[in-house]
């Protein structure tokens, strides 16, 4: 029998195919999962309750997930010596998609940060983050409802490539000599010296997707957001190639704010930037002008647990790692260890992650029942203790109690 890490696959699934970029998604899936460390088995498990019931509230018994546990983090570590086992990654490129709770970042050692290696390993370039509202969730905004933005940050480049030197080190002051000697810089001799490559293709495919997923879900706008004013030849040229690949690709489907004028042509999707700093500012005075972002690593690292906390949700906040071959969707928020085994967390980021795989499938109808759920829970003000003791009103529940109410409240809206 084949197997990762001395784990069977299961014999009741198939594995995804993807061709040339489209992944095709058989009746029964086998999915890997890591369940994550800290309070990553308590949410896994309250997660894994609500995926099962909804799929089979969408398909009945004709359609199936098949979870195949795989380890990473602290887990991997105790069995395996390994903080990232090579039969994880065999798993996640055999099976193209996987979903994860938080893992444990490894102190000293090799890994800077798991969740990094398996981006860079697996070439996942899109940083996906929906943000919305979910009623009931208290918000230091007016009108938290008005923000519904699905941010696209490129997550393989810019400062984040990990290309720095440390002051006063031989490698630091080589770079520092060629800059100044060669390239006629002026840079102080005492610098820590950091790289920010930014590339026409990297650039190009984040864009490309952002704009693929504006045009199928039926988003009015995509915003480019960069800081090319000063940093002209990174920032300022992820906003040119974006507006090249208008031209190049989109011509038909999109207009540019330049070309629209007063008014964007029915059907069409309008491609406009701003500058990063003056962005934060729009997300708060006029959040429901923006529907798509597509931007660089650290704006976009920035940007989106701002809007997060816009609409009261960063420990709820949900996220995908997504390249042409592989796709990873993971919770953004920590193993929260002091809770770990006591069944109280809040297990709505993984949940909602959930939903976006299952949208990202194909499987919308269990997207939906998903998305009912968990917004119709939070309404009746049911919640786990970090919601409970900002909301007025609220029936405190655990963490399985929470994810037994989501089941209870799935409904597929009449339109479905
Ligand atoms: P954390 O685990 O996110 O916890 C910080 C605080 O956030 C918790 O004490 C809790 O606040 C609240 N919180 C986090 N998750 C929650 C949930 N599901 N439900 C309710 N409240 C939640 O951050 P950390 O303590 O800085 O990091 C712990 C470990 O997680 C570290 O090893 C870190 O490297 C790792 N980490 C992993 C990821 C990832 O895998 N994606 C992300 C971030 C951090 P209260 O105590 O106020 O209730």
């Amino acid at each position: 029998m084949e197997s990762h890490n001395n784990n069977p696959i299961p014999a009741d699934g198939e594995a995804i195919q993807v061709r040339a970029g489209k992944f095709s998604v058989p009746d029964n899936p086998i999915i890997p999962f890591i369940e994550g460390d800290g309070t990553g088995p308590d949410i896994w498990k309250a997660a894994r309750t609500v995926f099962d019931a909804a799929v089979k509230q969408a398909y009945g018994g004709r359609r199936h997930v098949a979870w195949y546990e795989v380890y990473a983090g602290e887990k991997a570590h105790n069995r395996f010596n390994d903080w990232l086992p090579q039969g994880t990654l065999d798993a996640m490129r055999q099976f193209h998609i996987a979903i994860k709770g938080p893992l444990t970042t490894p102190v000293g050692g090799g890994i800077r940060s798991l969740n990094v290696a398996l981006r860079q390993l697996l070439d996942l370039y899109v940083c996906l983050r929906p943000v919305r509202y979910y009623p009931g969730v208290p918000s230091p905004m007016k009108n938290p409802e008005l923000l519904d933005v699905v941010i696209f940050r490129e997550n393989t480049e810019d400062v984040y490539a990990g290309i720095e030197w440390r002051q006063g080190t031989p490698e630091a002051r080589k770079v520092i000599d060629f800059l100044n000697l060669e390239m006629g810089k002026n840079i102080r001799a005492d610098s820590g010296i950091g790289i920010k490559p930014i590339s026409v293709g990297g650039s190009k495919r984040l864009i490309r997707r952002a704009i693929q997923y504006a045009l199928e879900n039926g988003r009015r706008s995509v915003t480019l957001v960069h800081k090319g004013n000063i940093m002209k030849f990174t920032e300022g040229a992820f906003r040119d190639w974006g507006y090249e690949l208008v031209k190049e690709e989109f011509s038909d489907v999109c207009v540019t704010e330049a070309e629209a004028g007063t008014g964007v042509p029915p059907g069409k999707v309008l491609v406009q930037d701003r500058i990063a700093d003056s962005m934060f500012q729009q997300v708060l005075l006029r959040p429901g002008e923006y529907h798509v972002i597509a931007t660089t690593n650290l704006n976009g690292d920035y940007l989106s647990d701002a809007c997060a906390a816009q609409v009261g949700g960063l420990g709820m906040a949900p996220s995908a790692n997504i390249g042409d071959e592989y796709a990873v969707f993971e919770a953004t928020h920590g193993t929260a260890p002091k809770y770990a085994g006591q069944d109280v967390v809040n297990p709505s980021s993984v949940i909602l992650c959930g939903s976006m795989m299952f949208h990202f499938m194909g499987w919308k109808e269990v997207s939906r029942l998903i998305e009912t759920g968990i917004s119709e829970t939070i309404r009746q003000k049911r919640v786990t203790y970090d919601l409970h003791r900002l909301m007025e009103g609220a029936v405190k529940v655990k963490t399985s109690e929470f994810a037994a109410a989501i089941v209870g409240n799935m409904a597929l809206p009449a339109a479905a």
